[in-house]
């Protein structure tokens, strides 16, 4: 599909993307984003948190939204922030909503590529499923009857995407209380509950691409010289050691961890902070 012409001419400012966090994140995860990729994107990019900050104001001003959701680790505190991330989405009027967690670095560049080959209009449903095969959920209808549903979703932790089209759709089960309650008929988190109202409920198919990275999967296999195709990359630890990208860059993993940095100033090496230019 790349050599073919765009089915529609978007830019990133047609495109919402929400990060979701939490407030003792704030320091250790978002100020990474803040400097580097939510920098060259502060106009499409939404924070979505469950506290105050008046640092995080200074910085992205009325972007950060404060869900008043609980700070905890549910299911509930989870899908309350992504019941005010879709809202806010709809709200917005923008052609794309693009959901990623505070441990993601987004290319926006290679991500208005890509959904530049779909009409907003249409349904589309689009990032990397978790598992090799269909989650198996039971479906709580009311009287204490149940039912066994079988559905593919995207995994919230590599970021993935929802048309304008396909998430005015998704209304009656997503829109205000709704999503909170479609989340307890399945008890699942918030992401399988995206799958479960686009795949399950409306019968649409999630689109998988391989451009999108969470760490639950080996990110020593993305090499430097395939970071700038990526969209979505991650970080974060497995069995005690780190998962990271594979690359030499502009800074050692003791300077820059997650590698993002580094990553930062491959995508845009006329960032201030970027050492000169030279062969990395
Ligand atoms: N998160 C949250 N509230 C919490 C804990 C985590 O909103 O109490 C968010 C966090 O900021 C991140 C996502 O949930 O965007 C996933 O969290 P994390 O990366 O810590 O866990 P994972 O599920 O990836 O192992
Ligand atoms: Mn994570």
């Amino acid at each position: 599909t790349t050599d073919a012409p765009p089915a529609e001419d978007i830019s990133a400012d047609d495109i919402f993307i929400a990060v979701k966090t939490t407030k003792k994140f704030h320091r250790s995860r978002l100020d990474l984003l803040l400097d580097t990729w939510i920098s060259r994107n502060m106009q499409q990019t939404y924070i979505f948190t469950d506290g105050e900050d008046e640092e995080l104001k200074k910085k992205i001003g009325s972007h950060a939204i404060n869900t008043n959701c609980s700070a905890a680790h549910s299911r509930q505190a989870l899908s309350c922030k992504m019941a005010v991330e879709y809202d806010k989405f709809i709200e917005s009027g923008k052609k794309w909503f693009c959901h990623v967690d505070d441990d993601n670095y987004v290319n926006v560049k290679t991500l208005v590529k890509l959904l530049s080959n779909y009409p907003h209009t249409q349904d589309m449903y689009i990032g990397k499923p978790s598992l090799d095969r269909p989650i198996e959920a039971t479906e709580r209808l009311g009287d204490n009857k149940m039912r066994p549903v079988n559905f593919w979703f995207a995994t919230g932790g590599a970021g993935f995407c929802v048309s304008r089209g396909l998430a005015l759709k998704m209304s009656p089960w997503a829109s205000g209380g709704h999503f909170m309650n479609t989340a307890e008929k399945i008890r699942l988190p918030d992401d399988c509950t995206i799958g479960y109202i686009i795949e399950s409920v409306l019968g649409v198919s999630l689109t998988r691409s391989s451009l999108f990275h969470s760490h639950l999967e080996n990110l020593q296999q993305v090499s430097k010289s395939e970071v700038h195709k990526q969209i979505t990359l991650s970080y974060g630890m497995f069995e005690n050691k780190r998962n990271i990208i594979n690359m030499k860059g502009a800074f050692s993993v003791e300077e820059d961890p997650s590698r993002f940095k580094s990553v930062h100033c491959l995508l845009y090496p006329d960032t201030p902070w970027c050492p000169p230019q030279v062969a990395y």
